[in-house]
């Protein structure tokens, strides 16, 4: 068998699409504050790829490049003037900061409805309730790639590979959400192949080029690739591509994947929290 490529790049672009109309239809532009502490390269490139993409879907670009000798004071006291601008619909904090700096407690300070990156307690807390609210983009670009793709996620048997907050515990409550039947795996597993050769939805977020080849996949499932490594070669992921696709049904390339649909869920969770901000001044009066 040889698996249907699910594109990852061409679903973003519908998404992408999507979000630019529904920005047109809200009362005022949304604004995203991307919040970037020193000069890391490759925090630098994710960090203007999401600004451009923002402006593209007709958002405000309310960037903030700080020093990366901050304080934790200084920085906390940002975040806060961040989260009273009305201006400022969204507010992402570029993840990994300089060590000298407590990410955890930063992320806390995050008005949860303004946590377009899904990090904060409370958001983790409303996720696993079920209730509304902003969700983790990675995880969320991966319900949204099955569903664009019509992959059944109700009564599916869903083994999730990775337990992260970032990534594996969040993806696993939203496709409980949806019904499926969901194992997760991780680094104490015992046989992580046997569990995933039983699932129909088979997510790869451990972390581990190639951890998944032909053996783990059941005939006919669907391989989603959350992994991404850089090597000599270019990207690659935490799934044997060449070796799964000849037994999977539908899979992700890497890259290609899953990739691009974390920005592109990056601007739905910013379009999300300025529709139920604008709601909450409309009620007010504001508007
Ligand atoms: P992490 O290191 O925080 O977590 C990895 C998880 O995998 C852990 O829960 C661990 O228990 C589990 N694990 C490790 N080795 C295992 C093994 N041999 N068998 C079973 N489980 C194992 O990583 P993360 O932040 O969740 O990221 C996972 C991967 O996804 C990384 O490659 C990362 O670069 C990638 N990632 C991609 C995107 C994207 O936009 N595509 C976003 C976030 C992370």
């Amino acid at each position: 068998m040889s698996a249907t490529i699910i594109d990852g790049k061409a679903i973003a672009r519908l998404v992408r699409e999507r979000i630019a109309r529904e920005v047109t239809e809200l009362p005022d532009a949304p604004g995203l504050a991307t919040v970037l502490v020193g000069d890391d390269p490759a925090s630098a490139v994710y960090v203007s790829s999401k600004r451009k993409q923002c402006v593209q879907a007709g958002m405000r670009d309310l960037h903030q490049h700080l020093p990366g000798d901050i304080s934790q004071h200084k920085l906390a006291t940002t975040l806060e003037q961040l989260n009273a601008d009305p201006k400022v619909t969204g507010i992402l904090l570029q993840l990994p900061l300089p060590d000298h700096l407590d990410a955890a407690a930063l992320v806390a300070r995050i008005d949860p409805d303004k946590d377009v990156d899904g990090l904060t307690t409370l958001s983790a807390g409303r996720l696993a309730q079920g209730a509304p609210g902003l969700r983790p983009c990675t995880p969320s670009g991966v319900i949204e790639l099955l569903d664009a793709s019509e992959i059944p996620i109700e009564s599916a048997h869903a083994v999730v590979v990775g337990r992260s907050e970032l990534v594996g515990k969040p993806l696993a409550q939203l496709l409980l959400q949806r019904n499926a039947t969901v194992t997760i795996c991780h680094s104490r597993t015992r046989d992580v192949n046997a569990v995933c050769k039983q699932a129909d939805i088979l997510v790869a977020a451990a972390g581990v080029p190639g951890l998944i080849g032909a053996e783990s996949v059941k005939p006919g499932a669907t391989v989603i690739d959350v992994g991404i490594h850089r090597t000599d070669d270019g990207l690659r992921g935490d799934v044997d591509f060449a070796a799964a696709s000849e037994v999977a049904g539908a899979i992700t390339p890497v890259p290609g994947g899953v990739g691009p649909m974390t920005i592109a869920m990056l601007l739905q969770n910013t379009v999300t929290a300025a529709a139920a901000s604008y709601a909450k001044r409309r009620a007010a009066g504001v508007f």
